[in-house]
Formats: structure tokens, C-alpha cells, sequence
């Protein structure tokens, strides 16, 4: 796995896509589609659209075993719980259990597996692979991210109307908004509006 190798273009139902970085794989996942009001922006349909976003990069998951209806089922609890967690978090809540319990289970299982080659390098994973381990890995990171030291930097955007989630990795720690060229920008026309109207 590369570091700093994350994130995904979004798209919204409305046509529109922007790049969005939540700072981690996990996190990144937890924004491939959702429940309920957050069914609209669904990616994964079918299990090959697992296999698919698993193969991108930074993880290069290149499943050697076909992804199975009960994989992309354990996914999308997977990353129900890693959204529902990620929002505990963030607003200073406790975890909630439920969403523990389903992290903790996709992290019991053997996570992928680096594959060393004679020359130093490595050369992905140690076969056979499959979207199970490819959960693990995901959940096993989620567990590092909320007891590790930048916990406290996962934030949801500073928009009103973005759910979004990221954790911010910047030394300085001042990341506000899910993407400038989305929410950033819109908030600095908005001040700058704002102040315009009351100069005139
Ligand atoms: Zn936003």
C-alpha cells in the first residue's frame, strides 16, 4: 500500500464529480455509496464493482477470486459502520457499538497479505486474494486510525449541507473543508458576497 495515495473522483446524482481525498483507504471507501438519503450516490451495484474500486490504487487489490454477492454485503456493512464511526468521532460522540462490532469482525478475518520479491521490491499481494481480506485490511486500518494519534483530526466538512468525512494528515492540521474546489470555494464566494453587500 502507498501512502498519500488516496483518494477518488465523486459524483453526485446530478451529473456533477469533484476529487475527494478523505486522507485514508477507509475512509475513502466509507464514500462509495450509502443508506437510506445517501442510496442515490450508490457505486457498488454489482460485486464486480468491489472487485473494481479494490483494484485502484493505493490498495491495487487485483482480485484473484471473484468477488461474491455475500462479499459486497459484508462491504457495505463494513462501510456503513466505518461512516457511522468516522461521524461519531467527529462530532466528539462515542462509538456506537454496532458499528464496532461489524469493524471488529471484518478485522478478525486475514487481512491481505504483502508479497515480497527476490529483487526487494514487492510485487502486490500473496495470492490467492480475496475482497474478504481486502475488508480486513480496510477495517484493520479503521481500528488504527480511531486509537491512533490522529484521531482527533476526523473531521466532517465545515459546510452546513456536506456530510463528508476526512481525516486531516497536514502538519498543520487546518483542513476545514472535504475539497476547496467544491465546499471551500463555495464558502469563499459566500463571504465575499456577503461582505460586498455590506460595503455597498
Ligand atoms: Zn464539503
Amino acid at each position: 500500500m502507498r501512502a498519500n495515495a488516496t483518494g477518488r473522483v465523486l459524483h453526485d446524482p446530478k451529473g456533477g464529480s469533484f476529487w475527494f481525498d478523505a486522507g485514508a483507504v477507509c475512509l475513502d471507501f466509507a464514500h462509495t455509496g450509502g443508506e437510506g438519503r445517501y442510496a442515490v450516490f450508490e457505486t457498488l451495484h454489482e460485486p464486480a464493482d468491489l472487485g473494481e474500486w479494490l483494484a485502484q490504487p493505493p490498495l491495487v487489490t487485483v482480485m484473484t477470486v471473484p468477488v461474491t454477492a455475500g462479499e459486497l454485503t459484508a462491504a457495505k456493512a463494513l462501510r456503513q459502520a466505518i461512516w457511522e464511526a468516522a461521524h461519531a468521532r467527529a462530532a466528539r460522540r462515542s462509538l456506537p457499538a454496532e458499528a464496532v462490532a461489524t469493524i471488529n469482525r471484518a478485522a478478525a478475518t486475514a487481512p491481505l497479505v504483502p508479497e515480497l520479491a527476490v529483487d526487494g521490491t514487492t510485487t502486490g499481494w500473496a495470492t490467492p486474494v480475496r475482497a474478504t481480506q481486502a475488508l480486513s485490511t480496510l477495517a484493520r486500518e479503521m481500528i488504527e486510525l480511531l486509537s491512533g494519534p490522529l484521531s482527533g483530526r476526523i473531521r466532517e466538512c465545515a459546510s452546513d449541507d456536506c456530510p463528508l468525512v476526512f481525516v486531516d494528515s497536514s502538519r498543520p492540521g487546518a483542513r476545514r473543508w472535504c475539497s476547496m474546489e467544491r465546499c471551500g470555494n463555495r464558502h469563499k464566494l459566500r463571504a465575499l458576497r456577503a461582505r460586498r453587500a455590506t460595503d455597498s
